[in-house]
């Protein structure tokens, strides 16, 4: 069994330590937090062995009740991996921390792409983290509009790919964030800087992206408009896309005309948390004139990343090839609608 310590456990470190719990070949050795807050207790009635993030504040935990198993320098030393799911810049910082104990680790896609060896997507490049010791698990918007280019290009080939992105202003904890009551361009600058995220995972794409944050918590919607090397069908590329495990192309009928409909669809699906891990397509939505594609599609920042984590494992400790990988992560957590 793979030892995975988890350093940073808020809302993308507490989805992947259950994700790992849940898999044969991987188990969870500790997950290190700042603070003894309900993240902390509820990770440890999950059973995850607590480490405190900060040594000083140890004391913290043990006046709120929490038993310690250690600081996190000694979760980095017994981890074979660790999963750095901590806030943006601070991954970066952390690195010195696993290369000082040989631990190999996974960053997230809130760290700009030189902080590791290589940028991931397990559709896409799942092997270019063979020989990495520290990959960094790109953005969920990233993440999204990876999923759905890969078979695009492999298919059809891609000749430009323009995506106009509508952001959730803050997940739902974050209540700091906004606006409350506002639609901005953001990045207002145009192309914003997704596309060149994009390209650290596909180098030669020709890709421009643009964005803007909106009064929502639950999900990002795309609009995406990809020239095609060829004319298709519109009904080809549903065909196409529907055969891919990790995007549920909503079908029509379901009643789902927008992202709070899909939460309410993955809350009565039974989904943990609510998750969506899965891209989720408009199937009505998918367009085409001549060699232009068209199509909406809601992706759940909080989860999409968190098989890609699972998978970045495997791939950069040489566990299972990339279709093992990406079938074991989803049959385990129940990924594909
Ligand atoms: P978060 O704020 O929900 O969780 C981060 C956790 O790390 C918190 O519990 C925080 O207390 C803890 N932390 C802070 N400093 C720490 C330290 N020095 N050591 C250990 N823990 C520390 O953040 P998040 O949303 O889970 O984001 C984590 C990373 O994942 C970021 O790079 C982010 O860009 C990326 N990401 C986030 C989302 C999203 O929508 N939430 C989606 C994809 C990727």
């Amino acid at each position: 069994m793979l030892k995975v310590g988890i350093n940073g456990y808020g809302t993308i470190g507490k989805r992947v330590a259950d994700a790992v719990a849940a898999q044969p070949d991987m188990t969870v050795v500790g997950v290190a937090k700042t603070q003894p807050n309900y993240e902390a207790h509820a990770a440890v009635r999950r059973g995850y062995p607590l480490y405190a993030a900060i040594p000083e504040r140890a004391p913290l935990f043990s006046e709120a009740g929490l038993e310690l198993a250690g600081a996190v320098d000694e979760l980095v030393a017994e981890a074979d991996i660790i999963v750095d799911a901590t806030p943006s810049g601070i991954g970066a910082e952390n690195r010195s921390l696993y290369e000082s104990h040989d631990t190999p680790a996974l960053l997230q896609g809130g760290e700009s792409a030189d902080v590791a060896d290589v940028s991931f997507n397990a559709r896409a490049n799942f092997d270019a983290a063979e020989d990495a010791d520290y990959a960094r698990v790109v953005s969920c918007n990233t993440t999204g509009l990876s999923r759905v280019i890969a078979p695009l290009q492999e298919e059809y080939g891609v000749e430009k790919v323009r995506a106009t992105l509508v952001r959730r202003g803050g997940d739902p904890g974050q209540n700091t964030r906004g606006p409350i009551n506002d639609i901005l361009p953001n990045p207002i600058h145009v192309p914003s800087h997704h596309g060149p995220d994009v390209k650290t995972i596909f180098t030669d794409l020709d890709i421009d992206t643009m964005g803007l944050k909106v009064p929502a918590t639950l999900m990002h919607v795309h609009a995406l408009n990809v020239t095609l090397d060829e004319r298709v069908t519109a009904a080809h590329v549903q065909a196409l896309l529907e055969q891919e495990n990790r995007l549920y192309v909503i079908p029509e009928g379901m009643g789902i005309d927008g992202v709070g409909k899909l939460k309410n669809f993955a809350l009565d699906a039974g989904r943990p948390r609510g998750d969506l891990w899965e891209n989720c397509i408009w199937g009505e939505s998918i367009g085409v004139r001549g060699r232009d594609l068209y199509l909406f599609q809601a992706i759940h920042q909080e989860s999409d990343v968190v098989p890609e984590n699972v998978d970045a494992i495997r791939a950069v400790m040489g566990l299972e090839p990339q279709d093992e990988s990406m079938r074991l992560t989803d049959d385990t957590l129940g990924v594909g609608i």
